[in-house]
């Protein structure tokens, strides 16, 4: 049995290779296209691709690459540009959270990382809407566009959703959490650690 199982282990070794690969701090969707080198310079982190089970970072080139790769300081938008803001970078470790709230509120599942929420600086906040979950948390998103800034919880830990972010992060993708409430029409196959709930 267990030949068998290395032999069907092997084959499924170069199809996981052949999966998209992460670019760290891509925008929603990106993250999950293959990676093309050099058609996506400037997006992600600096062009600067993740490789899953590789080893992480492909060697940065020069210190122009390590400031892209970590910025120190992040700038964050809505979709209609009403809200904005910049806090300390870089984003560090994102989770996904895959619980039914999440995935409602986003329209697929969400990304966040976290933050101090004292340390955003506001540039413009009219607009600025809140909307008071059923477990005492806060989220905060833009009234004229919807779109999902911010998350704070009942116990006051703060969180900023991954895709406001403009340009690069300087995070990656760490965690799958809530992944027993995930959508059924989505596979999880990127080797991340997975966790039932959180
Ligand atoms: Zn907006
Ligand atoms: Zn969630």
């Amino acid at each position: 049995m267990v030949p068998l199982l290395r032999r069907g282990a092997a084959r499924l070794l170069p199809a996981l290779r052949r999966q998209p690969v992460l670019a760290a701090g891509g925008r929603g969707p990106d993250q999950l296209r293959p990676c093309r080198a050099g058609q996506r310079r400037g997006a992600g982190d600096g062009g600067t691709h993740l490789h899953r089970g590789g080893g992480g970072l492909l060697p940065p080139r020069g210190a122009a690459a390590t400031a892209r790769r970590r910025p120190e300081r992040l700038r964050a938008s809505c979709l209609c540009g009403a809200l904005r803001f910049t806090l300390p970078g870089p984003a560090g470790e994102i989770t996904a959270c895959h619980c039914r709230r999440c995935r409602t509120l986003s329209g697929h599942f969400a990304a966040s990382f976290d933050a101090e929420e004292t340390s955003l600086q506001w540039e413009d906040r009219q607009g600025l809407a809140e909307y008071r979950t059923a477990g005492g948390g806060v989220r905060g998103f833009c009234a004229g566009c919807g779109s999902s800034l911010w998350f704070r919880a009942a116990d006051g830990a703060f969180s900023v959703e991954a895709g406001c972010i403009d340009g690069p992060t300087g995070g990656r993708l760490a965690r799958h959490i809530h992944v027993a409430d995930k959508g059924g029409y989505y596979a999880l196959n990127d080797g991340l650690p997975q966790a039932a709930e959180d």
